[in-house]
């Protein structure tokens, strides 16, 4: 099910978390590679953490820069610089890609950084359920 808000396509896929049934949407963002991005926001109006899953209390980890010195620019992208109080991902910064690298490294960047986050967790059950949030239904 895809659903139009703030004209971006958003896909519904309702995962269920805990006992809510907590509806998760998935925005996509264009960067300025042009890889689109999927930032997910709770029914709730809470962002996930594209690195872990978890529920951020902060602003959305990317937002788009739509003017540059005051100059309307083709909207991109870039990491609000929010800490992910789970993973400490700093977004902008620890998951940090240039533009100039090919389309796919950011979200092939936040896989490693799970990688290594489910390494530092280990066999942590409460944590490594909160991926759910990141699974596509
Ligand atoms: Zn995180």
């Amino acid at each position: 099910m895809v659903k139009k808000l703030e004209g971006i396509d958003l896909t519904v896929c309702g995962l269920p978390r805990g006992e809510d049934n907590m509806e998760i949407m998935i925005r996509k963002l264009a960067m300025k590679s042009g890889e689109q991005i999927e930032i997910r926001e709770t029914s709730d109006g809470e962002h996930v953490c594209p690195v872990c899953g978890a529920i951020l209390s902060s602003d959305p980890p990317y937002a788009l820069v739509t003017e540059v010195d005051g100059k309307q620019i083709e909207p991109f992208a870039t990491g609000s610089f929010e800490i992910c109080a789970t993973c400490g991902t700093e977004f902008g910064v620890d998951d940090y890609v240039s533009s100039k690298e090919p389309v796919g490294s950011q979200s092939k960047k936040w896989q490693e950084l799970r990688e290594i986050w489910k390494r530092k967790i280990g066999n942590s059950k409460e944590l490594l359920a909160q991926l759910k949030n990141l699974e596509t239904k």
